[in-house]
């Protein structure tokens, strides 16, 4: 760490700066450093006032002065006219017939300006320029910066994310002036300097002087190379690290017999898929060793993820202790805990369960927010029953209830297993070790964890979140199901969408409406706009187009508990449309809503929309999903057509991921914050061959060293990560 650490006590920095940088979360100087430049521009293209030149095209950046408006003297057409000055020189501008140009501008802007210089040799103008406004001037050759510099070869210079208070500008000199008073003698590269020679990466004070002074493009190429490695190989660290020491820990035996387990599962009224058998195979096959199971079951909306649950949950709840064996396994019944991220989605598994067990003399709970209940009831045997929570928790903790279903309120403290072996999480991508641990409670064996996910993620991606994980792959639909009609649709082409759906809801189907995303970066807002479009398309709708509908809408701005009743009343079909944003994303079952209508489709990433358009295949009816765009298919447009009609073709969400991932960019994968990783990280997770090296010195690192005490460095950088990716 460096001596002077805190970075205000060392340059003076003022109250209002300290506030700023606090919202980037920089406190000391090597957050500062670590605050990398968003993009480069080249200074060549900057060109001064001073040096303009006839017939040029021009760009140049300067303060705005002496605007004004007036008519010609000939045509009466409005002329505004100003200038624009950057410290070589000024030189004039104006504009023909745009009065408004002038309202919108003010003397003294920072404005980057470009047009033709026209004119004559020393009455030159710039003639209906471009103008866009800056927050501050950019970095230029005659920036004091650049007075020793004119050795350079390229000539750019960093941009960096900017905050209320802070410019680009700010953070270049204060970052050069941290270079020039010597700070990076005291910076330490938490990286072993093989691994870095092994993939040819610079050094940290390398790669720092590189990345926000570089001399060539290529430098600061190889230096953003090297940050997003590091962020990578942490990430790997602290998956191989919980890898490790979940493979130290022991764990039950569960016991069971390939007939028992097809006893259970010829009961299902359908064949299990190919891909389902093959699943539970390798989780039964995982039972059988000395360390907990951590394995991940990936399988798009639909797959029957619920059924491979059930099936493991009953190999578990019916495991017996084999005869000969009784020593080293003195525990009697084991128990199984099933945890859902919404309560609705909670109480549909533990109906899907009542059904799968209805047979057998198998306690199941459930324990929500709001309330719990058991199955099967000791009067009715074929229903569920509500009991007090009190009375749940006695019975858990006694082994009575084999199977816990429930949302987070499963991991609270007064929740006590007397023998938990398994544990199965559904779409909580943040589920790591200590919630494990958390849920063993003082047992000293750690349970096995069967975490699911319908969220399509690229290989790269998986590889590196979900690192810590074995994978188990559901890619095949059951036999019969019939394929979502998709159709990518023009704005006006709406009407024919809107009358498919009215005969649909005549049939007695349902409807999705979502409308589109909102990017804002300023999350109230961007919850208040969201507000804003579902309610006014709710009522759009109903006042101009199913004017016979029940409409309800679910945003993300209402509680856990009004999505909830909303939701309740949707699949009750008290609701024949529901207006949402994309909150509706995860899977509640609604199987008589077999029709969804995407708004803006084009403004949401393809996995994104896969996952959407995932609410409507759970029918026996004929599915359909319209992606509406918001332009005809004209200009631009017609490539965004182009992109959506992936959507067609493609076999299943991982391959659209991969599309978004390539294609797009990081920006546009679904649920891309929920990762944890920074924008540079998330350009890393596009090179298969880094993500890979990473994870070998990872695996390496954890292997030679466990605790990593001879990398103390990395050590305290993970920390950070596993804090953040668990929310610990
Ligand atoms: P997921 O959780 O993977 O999205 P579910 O487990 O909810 O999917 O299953 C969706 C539907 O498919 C359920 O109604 C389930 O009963 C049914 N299902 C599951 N497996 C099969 C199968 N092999 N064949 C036919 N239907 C199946
Ligand atoms: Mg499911």
């Amino acid at each position: 760490m460096l001596p002077h650490d805190l970075l205000t006590a060392h340059f003076r920095i003022d109250d209002a700066h300290k506030k700023a940088l606090k919202r980037l979360h920089i406190e000391t100087v090597e957050d500062l450093l670590l605050h990398l430049p968003q993009r480069y521009e080249d200074i060549s293209s900057v060109q001064s006032v001073g040096s303009l030149m006839k017939d040029q095209d021009a760009v140049v950046f300067g303060q705005l002065g002496g605007l004004k408006t007036r008519k010609s003297w000939k045509s009466r057409v409005p002329i505004s006219e100003g200038w624009v000055e950057d410290g070589t020189a000024r030189i004039k501008i104006m504009w023909f017939n745009q009065p408004y140009i002038a309202k919108m501008l003010t003397d003294g802007m920072y404005v980057k300006v470009a047009g033709k210089v026209t004119g004559q040799e020393g009455k030159l103008y710039l003639a209906n320029p471009e103008v866009e406004r800056l927050e501050s001037l950019p970095i230029d050759r005659h920036d004091s910066i650049f007075k020793n510099t004119e050795s350079l070869d390229e000539t750019i210079y960093p941009v960096y994310r900017e905050t209320k208070g802070v410019t680009s500008k700010w953070f270049f000199h204060t970052v050069q002036k941290c270079f020039t008073q010597g700070v990076l003698d005291h910076m330490h590269d938490p990286i072993p300097e093989a691994i870095l020679k092994r993939y040819n990466l610079p050094i940290l004070t390398t790669a720092l002087q590189w990345i926000h002074t570089p001399k060539k493009a290529e430098h600061a190429e190889s230096a953003r190379k090297r940050f997003a490695f590091e962020e990578v190989l942490y990430i790997q660290t602290t998956k191989a690290r919980e890898r490790a020491q979940v493979s130290a820990a022991s764990s039950y035996l569960v016991q069971t017999e390939q007939a028992h387990i097809e006893a259970f599962t010829s009961r299902f009224p359908f064949p299990l898929t190919a891909a389902q058998k093959k699943s539970i195979g390798d989780i039964l096959r995982d039972f059988t060793g000395k360390h907990p199971m951590s394995r991940l079951l990936e399988g798009d909306v639909g797959s029957g993820k619920t059924a491979v649950a059930a099936t493991t949950a009953y190999a578990v709840a019916t495991s017996r202790p084999p005869e000969g064996r009784g020593k080293a396994l003195e525990y009697g019944n084991l128990q199984v805990a099933y945890m859902a991220p919404t309560e609705i989605l909670a109480k549909q598994h533990f109906e899907s369960f009542m059904k799968y067990f209805a047979h057998l003399p198998i306690q199941i709970g459930l324990i929500t927010g709001s309330g719990c209940m058991k199955f099967p009831s000791k009067t009715r045997p074929t229903e569920a029953t509500s009991i007090s929570k009190a009375q749940l928790l006695k019975w858990v903790k006694n082994g009575e209830i084999a199977i816990l279903i429930g949302t987070h309120a499963l991991i609270y403290k007064s929740v006590e297993f007397k023998h938990l072996a398994h544990v199965i999480i559904d779409e909580q991508h943040r589920f790591g070790t200590a919630q494990r641990r958390a849920l063993a409670k003082k047992d000293a064996r750690m349970p096995h964890l069967l975490s699911m996910t319908a969220t399509p993620i690229p290989r790269t991606l998986a590889l590196t979140v979900y690192g810590d994980l074995d994978l188990s792959l559901l890619d095949e639909m059951p036999k019969g199901r019939k394929p979502i009609i998709t159709k990518v649709v023009a704005p006006s082409h709406i009407t024919d969408v809107y009358e498919h759906v009215r005969g649909e809801l005549k049939e007695g189907r349902q409807a999705y409406v979502i409308c589109p995303r909102i990017d804002e970066p300023d999350p109230t807002m961007e919850n208040a706009l969201q507000l804003k479009s579902v309610t006014e398309e709710a009522k759009r709708l109903k006042k101009e187009v199913f004017k016979d509908a029940r409409i309800g809408i679910l945003h993300s701005k209402m509680k856990p508990k009004e999505k909830d009743a909303v939701m309740e009343q949707f699949l009750a079909h008290d609701i024949d449309i529901l207006v949402a944003t994309s909150v509706v994303e995860v899977g509640v079952n609604v199987p008589n809503a077999t029709n969804i209508i995407i708004e803006g489709a084009e403004r949401f990433g393809l996995s994104q929309l896969h996952q959407l358009r995932g609410r409507v295949v759970r029918s026996n009816h004929q599915a359909y999903c319209f992606a509406v765009t918001s332009k005809d298919s004209t200009g631009k447009s017609g490539k965004t057509l182009e992109r959506l009609k992936a959507l067609t073709t493609a076999k299943n969400g991982f391959e659209l991921a991969e599309y978004d991932l390539q294609i797009r960019g990081s920006g546009e994968l679904y649920g891309m914050k929920q990762w944890g990783l920074t924008d540079l990280g998330m350009e890393a997770i596009k090179n298969l061959k880094m993500v890979e090296a990473a994870r070998k010195e990872a695996n390496h690192l954890i292997e030679t060293d466990p605790d990593l005490t001879q990398h103390p460095r990395i050590a305290k950088r993970i920390e950070g990560i596993s804090r953040e990716l668990h929310m610990e």
